[in-house]
């Protein structure tokens, strides 16, 4: 019996670590900047199920939103509203074929805009190794990519926007600063040129940086750039933005928690 009931104690002391729903909500009127990559079906064996939301859970985010008033923006648009409304920006990261054949459709469907985080040299390219040599299972690299014409089209549509994420994916600490500065600044001129579009945001390969390329950036003439650290918009580090995680591994609680407060729990 006392063991029963010391198991079920340490099951609710980890619940309530994991979803933290005692902990409390940040203003709505902070921007949540949601983090993305692919809206798709899990597949077996994926070590990267997080990188997954389905189709059916990306449209209950989207009816979430637009049913509790948040405005859509891109990111182009954040030092518009500087605190003093309830917006949410839609970022995707890499450049992923559903990212036009699933979400754009379905932003379409619900009046939504989004950003999207795109690496110039991104076809056959194992970028994950880069991070880590024994991330070499190679997925990444077999997910379909979005062609140039899809693109065209999804900016040309005026819901998405670019944004800059480098020529290859990258593991930044390990470049000169010659390097660097040539993933960077090249991938912004390159986007701008092909799709005829203004780039003004950047997003860091696997979240990583130090400060010399933040001040890259901003010498860059890029107005924004986003990590993949956790929480809601502080405009006074518009180059250190946070993210809110949407994890494929999440159920819809755990997206309205960690829209409510920025990160989902502890552990
Ligand atoms: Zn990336």
């Amino acid at each position: 019996m006392i063991i029963l009931a010391i198991a079920i104690d340490i099951f609710l002391i980890l619940l309530s670590l994991k979803y933290a729903w005692w902990y409390p909500s940040i203003s709505k009127k902070k921007t949540r900047i949601m983090m993305y990559h692919m809206i798709s079906d899990q597949v077996a064996d994926s070590k990267k199920s997080g990188l997954r939301v389905s189709e059916q859970m990306f449209e209950k985010h989207l009816k979430y939103f637009t049913d509790n008033d948040w405005k859509f923006i891109k990111m182009s648009e954040l030092n518009k509203y500087n605190d003093d409304a309830k917006v949410v920006a839609i970022t995707f990261d890499d450049g992923y074929l559903d990212n036009y054949k699933t979400a754009f459709p379905l932003l379409k469907k619900y009046n939504a805009c989004a950003t999207l985080y795109l690496v110039i040299d991104r076809h056959d390219n194992d970028w994950s190794v880069k991070k880590n040599s024994k991330h070499n299972t190679g997925i990444l690299a077999k997910e379909e990519k979005l062609t140039d014409g899809q693109i065209a089209e999804m900016v040309d549509s005026d819901i998405f926007e670019l944004g800059g994420h480098t020529i290859s994916h990258p593991f930044l600490p390990n470049l000169t600063i010659e390097e660097k500065e040539n993933e960077i600044i090249s991938c912004k001129t390159i986007l701008e040129n092909k799709f005829n579009t203004k780039v003004t945001s950047f997003a860091y390969p696997f979240g990583i940086y130090a400060q010399e390329d933040v001040q890259i950036i901003k010498n860059s003439s890029f107005e924004s750039a986003v990590t993949t650290d956790e929480g809601v918009v502080s405009l006074d580090s518009i180059y250190e933005l946070k993210r809110v995680k949407a994890s494929g591994k999440d159920n819809f609680f755990a997206f309205k928690l960690r829209v409510k407060k920025g990160f989902r729990g502890f552990i």
